[in-house]
């Protein structure tokens, strides 16, 4: 889902961010592309490699922690780092913006921009033609590299093509897909790991969840325990996951005043997926089959579904917000309570199996 910001749970140190580490930090090659769903930790990842290339001690399990480069990185100030991300995400991550950026946004000349923006590629482009300040080399980082523009992903084409002497990149992209193929064929790529539900789940207990918590949450968030941490942080603990699809069908507006419209359209999604799945008579993924309501026509679950995605396009849209749940809610309360017509044809995977046709996209 490219609508929401990144997950900063991680910290580099779950089981499997480490072994990605180890398998990457004495890799060689100039550009290197982390892709996978957001939510597996890939702007962690290659920040954690940009802190052991610019490290003075190294070793295989990446940076040392403790020298002058990495204390450089862990305030943000590394001459020889370059972290090119949207504005919001530069803020969210604690990063500072350039000098005149702030000024703008200070003066609320304009809002903190969601995309990359072409003035700061230039500066990274600046960047890249000066020497290295500490002499091991300069790092540019690209995070969600998919927010880069045509124009911008062009101008940085150019650089990767003829990297400026000691430069190397990482793009961290939560979709690769939407990259230009011109960028992606010139990285190397490293597709993350998707931790196993053993290890996803004994990191979420160390992290303080229960047991049961742990195994809600992790379904709510597809298998991707940073994901279902930030479901915690945020508040949306498991009982509230559990009772979603009742609240839904009951179009209860109050259960969602503090959800944002993007993590709103996220449960509806999930919520969707899981009505087709069942129509369709297949296990559900995200909810148990006890937590979802009645069998629904598959017609207006995929007709929903649609709707849905339309809807993720645009969902970052401040305006309206209220406005816009309310309407979202209605849509899936109506589809939610479609049956199919005729008697007897009900939904269940029989019913379903004898009929002609029935579109599912
Ligand atoms: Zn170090």
């Amino acid at each position: 889902m490219t609508a929401q910001l990144p997950a900063t749970a991680a910290s580099g140190n779950e089981p499997w961010m480490a072994q990605q580490m180890a398998r990457l930090a004495g890799r060689r090659g100039h550009a290197w592309l982390l892709a996978g769903p957001s939510g597996l930790g890939q702007y962690e990842l290659a920040l954690g490699l940009a802190s052991a290339w610019l490290c003075d001690h190294a070793g295989p399990q990446g940076a040392c922690g403790t020298c002058p480069s990495c204390h450089a990185i862990s305030v943000r100030t590394h001459a020889d780092l370059r972290v090119l991300m949207p504005e919001t995400a530069l803020l969210a991550l604690g990063w500072p913006l350039g000098e005149k950026a702030q000024q703008e946004i200070d003066a609320r000349d304009r809002k903190p921009s969601r995309e990359i923006r072409v003035e700061a590629l230039r500066e990274t482009i600046e960047f890249c033609q000066r020497s290295s300040a500490r002499g091991q080399g300069k790092v540019v980082l690209v995070y969600p590299a998919e927010r880069m523009n045509t124009v911008s992903a062009n101008a940085l084409l150019k650089t990767l093509e003829e990297p400026a002497g000691d430069v190397r990149f990482l793009l961290a992209s939560e979709a690769a897909h939407l990259l230009a193929p011109t960028v992606r064929s010139r990285c190397q790529l490293h597709t993350m790991d998707w931790p196993g539900p053993e290890m996803a789940l004994a990191w979420l207990r160390q992290q303080g969840l229960s047991d049961h918590d742990a195994s809600v949450l992790l379904r709510a968030s597809g298998g991707r325990p940073q994901e279902a941490m930030r479901y915690a942080r945020e508040g949306r603990g498991a009982a509230l996951w559990q009772g979603l699809p009742a609240a839904v069908s009951r179009g209860d507006l109050a259960a969602f005043k503090d959800w944002t419209s993007p993590q709103l359209l996220d449960a509806l999604y999930k919520l969707s997926h899981d009505m087709v799945l069942r129509a369709c008579g297949a296990p559900p993924r995200f909810f148990l089959p006890g937590e979802l309501p009645a069998p629904a026509s598959l017609r207006a679950l995929s007709d929903w579904s649609r709707e849905l995605t339309r809807a993720m396009r645009s969902a970052e849209h401040p305006f309206q917000i209220g406005l816009m749940q309310e309407a979202l809610l209605g849509q899936a309360r109506q589809a939610l309570s479609r049956r199919d017509a005729s008697p007897g044809s009900a939904t269940g995977p029989a019913a379903h199996a004898a009929r002609p046709a029935a579109p599912v996209s």
